[in-house]
This record gives C-alpha cells, sequence and structure tokens, in this order.
C-alpha cells in the first residue's frame, strides 16, 4: 500500500496515504471476512530488502492504518480467513473462507505473443488482458451468477480478479477446481502444437460465447502479433491443422502469398470453408478447427493453481510494484479496452507534482477508488441482504 519510497519523503507519503483507499480497502476485507471475525484473515508484507512477514492480522481499521504506517510495506498479500487467528504456531488452523481469485498473466502468453516476451508488455499485448478479462467476467457473471467482481492490474504483466460473493468465498476446493477447469481450455506443455480440442458436438454455449469476445479483437490482435508473419511462425500455425490434405493445401498457398497474417489467415478461412465443402467426411476432426486457433492465440491462459488454492496469498488492491513503481489500480471490465499502460499511476509521478503525467494520474488514481467503492458498496449490500435473509430464516424455526 505504503511504499518503501516513504522513507525518502514522509510529507509526499502522507498525501498518497490520504489518496490510497485505507478506509475503503479495510471495509471490503471487513466484507470478505463476515460471518468470521476480521482477526481471522492472513495478511502479509514484504518490507525493504524482501523481509517477508507472515501471519499478520488486524482487528478494526485504526490497527490496519498503524500498522501500514508503522511497517511501511513494499507489498502487501491478502491471504485466507482461519477459524482462528492466523498464527505460524497454529498447525490446527483451517481455512474458513477466501475469495475465489484469478491471476492471469501475460508471461503464460510469451507462446503466442511476438510483441514482448518475459517481464516486457506493450500496449499490443495488453489486447490478451482485455480479452481474459470480458471472457472471464462475463463468464463469473452469466454461467455462475456471481455479481461482486473486482478487477484488479497487477502492477506489472497482468491482472487479477478477486470474486467476493458468499457463495464464492466459502467454495471448497473441490469446488473452485471445477470452476478453474471449466475455464480452462488451453491445455498441454511446450510440445504439443494444438492445444485446443472442442470435439464435433454442438458447442457449449460459453464457448461460443468466448469465441465472439475474441472475434471482436481477433483482427487486431492477429495483425499486432502477426501469428503467421514469418515462416517459422507458419510452421507453428500448419502444425496446428490435423488433416493432412488440408495442411498441404494451407501450406502451398500461404507460403506463395504476402506475409500479412490477417491477409494469410482469410486465406486460410477460404481454403478451409471450401475444403470443409468438398470433404463432408472431414467434419468430424476439424469442423470446430477455426474456433479452437482462435482458442490457441487469444483466450485466457489462467494460472490454475492460484485459483484452486485455498489459502493462497494474493497481492492486495492498490499495492506498487516494487520494480515498476506502477499501483495496483481497480479498474472496470468494460473499460479494460481503453487502459493504456502508461497511464496507469505510478508512486514516482503521484508524488512529484512536477511530473508532466501527475495531473492525468492523480486523475485516474481518483477514477480507481471510485471503481474500487462501487464494487465495495455492491458487497456491502449484498452482504446487509444475506445476513437479513439469514436473520428470517433462522425467525422461521
Ligand atoms: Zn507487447
Amino acid at each position: 500500500m505504503v511504499s518503501g519510497f516513504a522513507k525518502k519523503n514522509v510529507c509526499k507519503v502522507k498525501e498518497v496515504i490520504l489518496i490510497n483507499p485505507i478506509y475503503d480497502s479495510f471495509r471490503w476485507l471487513a466484507c470478505g471476512n463476515s460471518p468470521q471475525p476480521l482477526s481471522n484473515r492472513e495478511l502479509s508484507f514484504t518490507l525493504a530488502d524482501d523481509v517477508y512477514i507472515r501471519y499478520l492480522s488486524i482487528c478494526d481499521q485504526k490497527e490496519f492504518q498503524n500498522l501500514l504506517q508503522k511497517k511501511c510495506p513494499h507489498k502487501l498479500d491478502i491471504g485466507a480467513v482461519y477459524n482462528n487467528k492466523p498464527s505460524i504456531s497454529r498447525h490446527d488452523a483451517v481455512v474458513l473462507a477466501r475469495e475465489l481469485v484469478f491471476d492471469i498473466d501475460l508471461t503464460d502468453y510469451d507462446e503466442v505473443r511476438t510483441c514482448c516476451q518475459e517481464a516486457k508488455v506493450c500496449d499490443k499485448c495488453w489486447k490478451f488482458m482485455v480479452v481474459a478479462c470480458e471472457i472471464i467476467h462475463k463468464s463469473l457473471k452469466d454461467d455462475f451468477g456471481f455479481q461482486n467482481i473486482l478487477w484488479v492490474f497487477s502492477g506489472r504483466r497482468g491482472i487479477h480478479c478477486w470474486v467476493s460473493d458468499y457463495e464464492a468465498r466459502t467454495l471448497d476446493s473441490p469446488g473452485r477446481a471445477a470452476v478453474a477447469d471449466y475455464l480452462c481450455l488451453i491445455i498441454g506443455g511446450d510440445n504439443q502444437n494444438k492445444k485446443v480440442h472442442l470435439g464435433s458436438d454442438n458447442l457449449h454455449s460459453s464457448i461460443r460465447r468466448a469465441v465472439s469476445i475474441i472475434d471482436k479483437y481477433f483482427d487486431d490482435i492477429i495483425q499486432d502479433q502477426e501469428f503467421l508473419g514469418t515462416s517459422s511462425r507458419l510452421q507453428k500455425f500448419l502444425k496446428m491443422i490435423p488433416e493432412d490434405a488440408l495442411r498441404e493445401q494451407v501450406e502451398k498457398s500461404l507460403e506463395k502469398m504476402s506475409e500479412s497474417s490477417l491477409e494469410r489467415w482469410k486465406t486460410f478461412i477460404s481454403i478451409y470453408d471450401s475444403y470443409l465443402r468438398e470433404n463432408g467426411n472431414a467434419i468430424r476432426k476439424i469442423k470446430y478447427l477455426v474456433e479452437e486457433i482462435k482458442i490457441q492465440f487469444c483466450y485466457p491462459r489462467l494460472d490454475v493453481n492460484v485459483t484452486k488454492g485455498f489459502n493462497h496469498l494474493l497481492k492486495s488492491p492498490f499495492s506498487i510494484h516494487p520494480k515498476t513503481g506502477k499501483v495496483s489500480i481497480v479498474f472496470k471490465p468494460n473499460n479494460a479496452r481503453n487502459m493504456k499502460l502508461d497511464e496507469i499511476p505510478t508512486i514516482h509521478t503521484l508524488l512529484d507534482d512536477s511530473s508532466p503525467d501527475n495531473v492525468q494520474h492523480q486523475n485516474n488514481m481518483r477514477n480507481a477508488v471510485k471503481n474500487f467503492q462501487e464494487v465495495v458498496f455492491s458487497l456491502e449490500k449484498a452482504e446487509a441482504i444475506r445476513k437479513r435473509n439469514y436473520a428470517n430464516t433462522t425467525l422461521d424455526f
């Protein structure tokens, strides 16, 4: 929350604390804890020089604020809610609740993105995050009925999603694994060329919906990434075609034409369509080949272990990334496509009045706080309704 930059400029950092939503963070944590006491939630701090402290907990907002100001953590992680106050010595501690979380990191896209690799990101590869956010958000709302969903920029090269509905928080491990598996369509390691297999039955509505979301961005992404733009990328693409005769036709045509990936893709589609018309018996094998390839290029690549793990600690919203200085801002999923990486506030620009980005970053910070507050209000409302319904049910008996 408050970075180690604090030591350099205490007064300025106090200003940043004021625009940091400590009160809203506290309310969000408190709601996410209910019905357990807040003191049963594990927090962890990473201090200067990578000193890592686990099993922290707080009882109230004052204590939260004091702890942040006293320790000046570089990073605050939020863990699970236990049956007791978290402590290193309690081996009998049982996890009772935890938001359902998703972690999507652009490094997991290194096999498809061509603009950047590893820790590097740019606005071109950010589009993968836009697609991931839209697909997962829609699925969480429409397929699972979740309402209280928070989206956070992870600080460098990815996004986090926190689902705080009571049903999500109290989901057991097999339930979490089932949600993660439901959202996982890309399967296989580095040696597997084709990682998506949709069969030949009618497509599940969630897959059709995901493909229609990908379609909105696909032409843009294929031009940015040039998936088919070099001979080695083309060879990789051809290996995704399981039908030998079709693959040979596609290879012959694509090798002869311009290197524009979009043009090559359009040619592939027309060859595929006419091949299917002429070879009805191939339909079982390649009925959804186009969808499978689009999914392999653009569908969300989740770190499923984060979702499945019941007690995984995840970086708090509004943390500051130690390397980039960027704030883990909260964003609205329908606005992800308008986010520019340069416009994400950093601790440096927020503290430096003379920075040319200061005014814009202050504004973006305020918007991020507003987005956070909207989610907190909606969660508090849902919690109040849940508690009232629970009280009424108890009275009925
Ligand atoms: Zn990039």
